[in-house]
């Protein structure tokens, strides 16, 4: 079993504009749609794309649960979550201009979690959580759950023995780095926090491999480079036609972490994981891809061994 773990969730409000956004004007929309925006759930989504069983855990707030919950069925996204009262889960709003491509992105910060909500998730991962699965935590972590809370909860799941993977930022990525855990995946930019470096990847990335057994560094529309059992590989990206690139790095992780679990060779693993990232960049959503379409793309990606 798979649990992904989304710390911060939020609803994603899609506000497609009639025109471009413009000061001083009443800005009318065309339409209002709601997506998932916890990177968690888009995990989720992404391994039950791949047909692989997981369920989404972390908080969510009560005064609007039936959204959230509405929108995850809708994506048919297991859930257990630990419900915070009296609270709301964050909204993103996400202003989509017409006939102008990329998005505007604004996002509340969320709830203050209380030490007796996390309690209460580490009660449930006590309860549900096995040596022999796989925990994908990601996102940012919200108010009130700090780093000494995250350390907790990594500590929980090492003594457990489960696999763990990170798709964590700053100083979040920092801590699951020195406890030591078994996936990471830093984008450029989240590596170069983590161990600053002028622009050359190997470095840095084989300095993660002594204590991580997947270091996997994403290059955007440049691929990927994987370290694992001392060897690395280039893992290129196919050429597709950009619409929005939000969730690309989900998409990957949790079609990767899919592919592991069915216990698939690596370079099987990267290349759906790069093909299915490329084909989801496709969509105006931050969720979308399709996996038949994407397995055609997967012939287009080379996975090379670099050493
Ligand atoms: P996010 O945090 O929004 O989910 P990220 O910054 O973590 O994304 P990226 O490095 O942008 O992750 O992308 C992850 C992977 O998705 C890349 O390694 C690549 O395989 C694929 N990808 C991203 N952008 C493109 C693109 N324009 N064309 C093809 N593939 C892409
Ligand atoms: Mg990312």
């Amino acid at each position: 079993m798979i649990y992904t773990i989304t710390l911060n969730p939020t609803i994603d409000r899609l506000l497609f504009l009639e025109g471009t956004l413009t000061k001083g004007k009443n800005n009318r929309l065309r339409k209002v749609a709601y997506d998932i925006g916890g990177k968690g759930h888009h995990g989720s989504y992404a391994m039950n794309q791949s047909g692989v069983k997981n369920q989404a855990l972390g908080f969510s707030g009560t005064i609007n649960a039936s959204k959230l919950e509405k929108i995850l069925s809708d994506k048919g996204i297991n859930y257990d979550f630990v419900e915070v009262y009296g609270k709301p889960t964050r909204e993103s709003y996400v202003i989509l201009e017409e006939k102008v491509g990329g998005s505007i992105l604004i996002t509340e910060k969320g709830f203050n979690i209380t030490d007796y909500d996390i309690g209460l998730l580490f009660e449930k991962i006590e309860h549900k959580v096995q040596r022999e699965d796989m925990v994908l935590i990601a996102g940012s972590v919200p108010p009130g759950f700090d780093l000494h809370d995250l350390e907790n909860l990594l500590k929980q799941l090492k003594k457990i023995g489960c696999f763990i993977a990170c798709d964590l930022s700053g100083e979040a990525l920092k801590k699951a780095v020195e406890i030591g855990v078994d996936f990471i995946k830093p984008n450029q930019f989240e590596v170069q926090e983590l161990i600053p470096s002028d622009g050359n990847f190997l470095e840095p990335i084989k300095e993660l491999s002594k204590k991580i057994k997947y270091v996997i560094v994403s290059l955007g529309k440049d691929g990927s480079v994987c370290s694992h059992a001392g060897e690395v590989h280039q893992v290129s990206a196919p050429t597709v036609e950009l619409v929005n690139d939000t969730g690309a790095g989900d998409c990957f992780v949790g079609t990767f972490l899919a592919s592991l679990s069915l216990s698939k060779s690596l370079a099987e693993c990267l290349s759906l994981a790069s093909a299915c990232a490329a084909n989801q960049v496709q969509y105006n959503d931050s969720t979308t891809f399709n996996i038949k379409d994407a397995r055609k793309l997967q012939k287009e990606v080379t996975v090379k061994k670099l050493s």
